[in-house]
């Protein structure tokens, strides 16, 4: 579903360049839930955000679903990011809106009528359990309410990856276990790919299957969240597994 290859980022301040991204290489299968782990700094935003171009990698070469990301145009790209929906940390949402026109917006962008909006944003709420909440604003929710509305919003196109960036790190353990409990539940129904970021290492072991390790930009490991548990081998893994012991 996903294939990048040797993706490069680097970032210039002046006289000064950083390497952010160097020579990353990654293959996410159909239906996974694929985490990428790595501490602070690591370079995990920046990855996540070059998969659709919200960053503009160096070199490389990106395919998701068939679509060669790198090689779109603007026009292309607006739309082949509808098939890539996107989660965050902060959750992102319209204040204004209330939590049906957060949901409803990207398939007005989209160009839907009216009826079949309708019809998609009640359905998709019904799928997050918060189909009594379409007239509160967002200030009205908690925080794992606001997040399943971000969820919502980034599945209303029906796209063929879910990236989550931190998704959990703002939640409390409870809440934070409900919403790995609703991706898991979301990625069975409907074979959604997810691509999940997180330095947490609950959040891998319960829902991940393959994972990488990012370490200043590098992957240094990368297999079976099992595997990681088990025979960690790069420093970076033995450190997040040896924090746990
Ligand atoms: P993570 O999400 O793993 O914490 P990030 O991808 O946010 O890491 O950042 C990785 C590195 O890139 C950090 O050193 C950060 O300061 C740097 N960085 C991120 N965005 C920019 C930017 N727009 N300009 C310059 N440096 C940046
Ligand atoms: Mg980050």
């Amino acid at each position: 579903m996903i294939v990048v290859n040797n993706l490069t980022k680097t970032f210039r301040n002046g006289q000064l360049t950083t390497t952010v991204l160097d020579r990353i290489h990654l293959r996410v299968e159909k239906g996974d839930i694929f985490g990428i782990i790595g501490f602070s700094g690591a370079g995990k935003s920046t990855l996540i955000r070059c998969l659709n171009r919200l960053e503009e990698p160096d070199t490389g070469r990106i395919e998701i679903g068939g679509s060669v990301i790198t090689d779109l145009n603007e026009r292309e790209l607006r739309l082949a990011r509808r098939k890539i929906g996107m989660i965050f940390q902060q959750f992102n949402l319209l204040d204004a809106k209330t939590v049906y026109q957060n949901v409803a917006f990207p398939l007005e962008v989209a160009g839907h009528s009216k009826a079949f909006i309708r019809e998609r944003v009640r359905e998709i709420l019904d799928l997050v359990q918060l189909g009594d909440k379409g007239d509160m604003h967002p200030s009205q929710l908690s925080g794992g309410q606001k997040q399943r509305v971000g969820i919502a919003r980034a599945l209303a196109n029906e796209p063929d990856v879910l990236l989550s960036d931190e998704a959990t790190s703002a939640l409390d353990p409870q809440t934070t276990y409900s919403i790995l409990e609703l991706l898991k539940d979301i990625n069975r129904q409907l074979n959604l790919t997810i691509v999940l970021i997180t330095h947490e290492l609950d959040v891998l072991q319960h829902v991940c299957r393959h994972m990488a390790v990012l370490e200043s930009g590098r992957i240094v490991e990368t297999g079976t969240v099992d595997k990681f548990f088990l025979q960690p081998e790069s420093d970076t893994a033995r450190r997040f597994v040896s924090i746990i012991d």
